[in-house]
């Protein structure tokens, strides 16, 4: 088991509290998560955050949930981080206003042209780096400081050493995922458009919203294809090629965190974001609540996580179980298109 930092004899800084942040897939989830523990709940609108619909809130949800966060001192962010086409700019900009005009207080974006534009319109808005914006490095966080941004996700195949390398140069507030990606897992969100040339459609609603079915980056969703199997051939099959793995995942599985968090919060971290906009309400709840009473007792001092464990590993489990089930559907509805 990894010795905590207490156990080494290191002291806790005085850091503003965290915030814990959950997942809003569903009105049901949003408003499960805040009672159970979450600062804040990141929710994203129809057609405008990479999600299949099934996970993301129509206007009346987005409504309710931001109403939620206003009422119960809250904060609700709104992923709204897809690539917009210039007709669809106006529109854009519309469900941005909509929202800051209701209480949201936050937004997540990618492209950087309409960071910066989302910037100059909403000066009150804090403004988040999304993970699909594909940070590599200390200087795109500069870039995305320079065109407004205030909170920059670090990317989730980065560590502590990362993070060390570049808190004190960043300038900007630093939100790290509870889940991290095993070393072999190097893709880049956001910079991954295999899901497209796989079924990709477009259909336009009321509004004239193109959902660009299989193009995360344009508003549709992402059919996981990373997490099928996949035959791999050195050279042409038709050319000689030899195979060299019969069943390989291109991408592995993110593990949910546990023993950097207090390492986390002394590096100054000031967000922590549960992922899984696409789990069941009832695992994010206990997610939820379970990195409410870690981050509590780290915040108090204590940073001995050992009684966590087995809890942990539980749902750990959980997390995984649900995560191959869910994979496996959506590549099979990708294939099958
Ligand atoms: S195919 Fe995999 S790596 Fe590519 S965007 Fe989808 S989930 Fe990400």
């Amino acid at each position: 088991m990894p010795v905590s930092l207490q156990q080494q004899g290191q002291q806790t800084t005085n850091q503003p509290p965290v915030k814990l942040m959950a997942p809003g897939g569903t009105r049901e989830m949003a408003l499960a998560a805040l009672e159970h523990g979450a600062d804040s709940v990141f929710v994203g609108p129809l057609g405008w955050s990479r999600r299949p619909k099934t996970d993301e809130l129509n206007d009346a949800e987005m409504a309710e949930v931001i109403d939620y966060g206003v009422h119960h001192d809250k904060d609700i962010r709104v992923a709204i981080n897809v690539m917009p086409s210039p007709r669809e700019m106006g529109l854009f900009l519309n469900k941005i206003e909509q929202f800051a005009k209701l209480g949201a207080q936050g937004v997540m974006l990618c492209d950087p042209g309409c960071m910066r534009e989302v910037r100059a319109r909403f000066p009150e808005l804090e403004i988040h780096v999304s993970v699909t914006a594909g940070l590599f490095n200390r200087e795109d966080i500069h870039l995305y400081r320079e065109l407004g941004a205030d909170i920059v996700v670090i990317p989730y195949r980065w560590g502590q050493t990362e993070i060390e390398q570049i808190r004190d140069q960043a300038g900007v507030q630093l939100e790290a995922f509870l889940f991290q990606t095993p070393e072999r897992s190097w893709i880049c969100p956001g910079r991954c458009y295999a899901s497209s040339f796989f079924h990709i459609a477009h259909k336009n609603d009321a509004s004239d919203k193109d959902h660009f079915i299989g193009s995360a980056s344009r508003g549709g969703s992402c059919h996981r294809i990373c997490r099928s199997d996949w035959q791999m051939m050195q050279g042409a099959e038709n050319l000689g090629g030899e195979l060299f793995a019969e069943r390989q995942n291109l991408k592995a599985s993110p593990e949910l965190l546990l023993w950097e968090l207090p390492r986390y919060l002394e590096l100054g971290v000031s967000r922590l974001k549960i992922p899984g906009r696409e789990r069941s309400v009832e695992l994010v709840v206990a997610i939820t609540a379970f990195y409410r009473r870690v981050v509590d007792q780290i915040q108090r001092g204590n940073h001995d996580l050992s009684g966590f464990e087995a809890e942990w590993q539980a749902l750990k489990g959980r997390w995984e179980g649900e995560k191959r089930k869910r994979d496996s559907k959506q590549v099979r509805l990708a294939l099958a298109g």
